[in-house]
């Protein structure tokens, strides 16, 4: 996995469970960009929210 602003590969990636899907929030220090992957796609902010938001 490289960042696809500023090409490094020293990301944080942190892994988590919304709504029973899996998603990760990669965090690239040195460009300071974030995004959202589930599945090996790539996932708005608003994506994620919206699956937090449905049920309950
Ligand atoms: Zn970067």
């Amino acid at each position: 996995m490289k960042c696809p602003n500023c090409r490094t590969r020293e990301l944080v990636v942190i892994e988590m469970v919304v709504k029973g899907q899996p998603v990760a929030l990669n965090n690239c220090s040195p460009c300071d960009l974030r995004w959202w992957q589930s599945d090996g796609a790539m996932l708005s902010l608003a994506g994620v929210l919206d699956l937090a938001a449905v049920g309950d």
